[in-house]
């Protein structure tokens, strides 16, 4: 054998005083001592391999169940304690951490799912459940039928057999109509149909989907949890064990976990989220109000103005707004509308919200709209709103939809 690297004339004791050859001694860590380190924050523990005490616990090891600990990829404690902290927030059982908002949608569904099922998507539902729907569902015999957001009990009409599950989200991607979630949960409970919820917009902090009877509340945390556009993650919450084990059988057979560093980040950003959404609530509602009377502006899309589809439904049951919010413009105004975007000095072009920076970004609906098509024939921009200083964003803002009216008539 030949001996790369030899280390016998440097080995030295170790903490228990035994001799251990440098070789071995790299890649055994030395114990250090705990004791009088009392931290505020929650320790990042990363691992593949979870290591046994010994043959028979090794041997048992599936026995632990969803709650323990058999392989990294099925989550540390840094992971655990997010799960736990989403969980008492939803005021519910168990949380599994995804790796995307959107994953979280989708082992949503392909956990509830099987062939001859059929989901219902409400028409203002994140652009890529329709997608997931239609190019990965279809063709392996599981249907999804659209419903207008608004339909509330009427849904009832639309349960036949085949329905498994009906799948919400309000106030709706980019439109931003709110739908009156607990008549649609009461239609669904009646004929014996899961609900799953896309709380993204609100977060736990200003809805909470389990407590209205929900069973799946779902959260992009890559949003505001996150809160600083550097990480993706998503949450699903539920009230009942038992499909916390479904969505976790689905997590490690499909091979998903997440990353804990990204866990660390997320439990961050839980911290500061409820004076972000504070302030953002306050910022987007105010610009809101002011963009209504804009020259350039046919209606603004936000929940907390009275003339949004289901504001009685978002005051009864939210307990304030976030941060984003959509603007039509008038139809015409297209001409300078890229120039004027690409002029902006503080909002910057961009579709993931939920940071610190505010983003703008021009949104096309039609496409995605079969039960209400959608007939404005303005442009729609959808704004998040972040924690810069106000009068900069308003600046900013005003120059972007005085740009866009014709000389003469601007505000
Ligand atoms: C962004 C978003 C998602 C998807 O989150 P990702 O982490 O980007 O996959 C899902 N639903 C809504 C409402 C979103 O805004």
């Amino acid at each position: 054998m030949i001996e790369l690297l030899s280390s016998r004339a440097h080995d030295g004791p170790n903490a228990e005083g035994a001799i251990m050859k440098d070789l071995t001694q790299v890649v055994h860590h030395p114990k250090v001592s705990h004791e009088g380190f009392a931290s505020l924050t929650v320790p990042t523990y990363r691992a593949s391999t979870i290591v046994f005490d010994d043959a028979e616990a090794y041997a048992n090891r599936k026995y632990r169940g969803p709650d323990g600990y058999t392989y990294g990829l099925h989550g540390t404690p840094t992971t655990k304690t997010l799960e736990a902290q989403l969980t008492a927030l939803e005021q519910g059982e168990r949380t599994v951490i995804v790796p995307s908002g959107q994953a979280g949608i989708t082992i949503v569904f392909l956990t509830v799912l099987r062939q001859g099922d059929t989901v219902l998507i409400p028409d203002n539902a994140y652009p890529p459940v329709r997608g997931f729907c239609a190019n990965y569902l279809e063709p392996r015999g599981i249907h999804h039928r659209v419903y207008d957001p608004m339909i509330g009990a009427g849904i009832a009409e639309l349960i036949d057999d085949t329905v498994k599950l009906v799948w919400t989200e309000s106030p709706g991607s980019t439109t931003m109509e709110v739908g009156d979630l607990p008549a649609i949960v009461a239609a669904a409970k009646d004929k014996g149909v899961l609900t799953g919820c896309d709380n993204t917009w609100a977060t736990p902090l200003l809805f909470k989907p389990l407590a209205i009877g929900m069973d799946f509340s779902m959260e992009a945390l890559t949003k505001y949890v996150g809160g600083h556009s550097d990480i993706l993650l998503g949450s699903i919450s539920v009230a009942d064990v038992a499909w916390h084990r479904k969505l976790k059988d689905t997590t490690r057979m499909i091979g998903i976990g997440v990353s804990p560093d990204d866990c660390a980040l997320a439990l961050r950003g839980l911290e500061t989220m409820g004076v972000r959404l504070t302030h953002m609530g306050r910022v987007s509602t105010d610009f809101a109000q002011r963009l209504k009377t804009h020259p350039a502006v046919a209606s603004v899309l936000h929940p907390a103005l009275p003339d949004c589809p289901g504001h009685e439904f978002w005051k009864r049951d939210f307990k304030g707004a976030s941060g984003v919010f959509s603007v039509v413009l008038k139809p015409g105004l297209d001409a300078g509308l890229d120039d004027a975007l690409s002029a902006m000095k503080t909002i910057a072009i961009g579709a993931s919200w939920g940071g610190t920076r505010s983003l703008i970004a021009p949104m096309s609906v039609e496409g995605d709209r079969t039960v209400n098509p959608w007939t404005e024939e303005g442009r729609i921009l959808r704004i998040s709103v972040g924690l810069e200083d106000p009068e900069d964003l308003w600046t900013d803002i005003a120059a972007l939809f005085d740009a866009l009216v014709p000389a003469g008539k601007g505000a």
